[in-house]
């Protein structure tokens, strides 16, 4: 995918080539533009359709951006299972999930995204642990200790002494993909670094492992909400 600057900003372009005669643009999320066109319409032509359409691009992508506000959440999935979302402003800050329902009570809009940070760390931190011990216990792997943390860019570590840590928002991904997260940092306990025997062994426990491992690099972070 190529990079291009609209109005200063850094768009990624991506182009779709089929059996057509026009030339189709979609924002497809944040900064990420989709052409779809003809076998051979030239790049000279794609990049003066965008050039003429740049306050569209601009605007729909502002939009996109307000979109994304944890104000207008509707849904969060935890380990696959939907959650609907309510929230309503309130005295004091709190999140509640009951059934399939997450109720989150602000004071300030602008708070939401650390009631969310904070209260759903403690869930996550609950259910990783559930899911490390069960995936150790089934590989007979030894760890030292579990802990989360919310560092944006990273899905999991493992410490030399042997303690995992992970990105609580972790849980917000398909259950294979957390699994695989998980598989990751175990086999970290036996092969520290990623060379071809880490690969090896880590294939040994995830069958299906570099699927998982692309669809983290492609989509991973884009599931996060805070
Ligand atoms: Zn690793």
């Amino acid at each position: 995918m190529e990079k291009i600057l609209i109005g200063g900003k850094e768009f990624s372009l991506e182009i779709k080539r089929k059996s057509m005669r026009s030339l189709r643009l979609r924002l497809k999320e944040k900064n990420k533009i989709e052409i779809s066109t003809s076998w051979i319409t030239p790049k000279i032509l794609i990049k003066k359709f965008l050039s003429d359409n740049r306050e569209w691009i601009l605007n729909q992508n502002e939009k996109l951006k307000h979109k994304k506000r944890l104000s207008n959440i509707k849904k969060i999935t935890i380990l696959g299972e939907s959650y609907e979302v309510e929230t309503k402003k309130s005295s004091r800050d709190s999140l509640v999930i009951i059934d399939k329902k997450i109720f989150v009570n602000y004071s300030e809009k602008s708070k939401i995204k650390q009631i969310i940070d904070k209260k759903m760390r403690i869930l996550a931190l609950r259910l990783i642990k559930e899911n490390v011990k069960r995936l150790a216990n089934k590989y007979d792997l030894d760890y030292v200790k579990v802990s989360v943390k919310n560092q944006s860019s990273r899905f999991g570590s493992c410490s030399h002494s042997g303690s995992l840590n992970f990105n609580w928002q972790i849980i917000l991904l398909p259950v294979e993909i957390f699994e695989h997260i998980i598989l990751h940092e175990l086999t970290h306990l036996t092969v520290r670094n990623h060379s071809k025997s880490f690969w090896e062994l880590l294939a040994h426990y995830d069958n299906n492992w570099h699927k998982n491992n692309l669809w983290l690099k492609r989509e991973g972070t884009k599931k996060f909400i805070v």
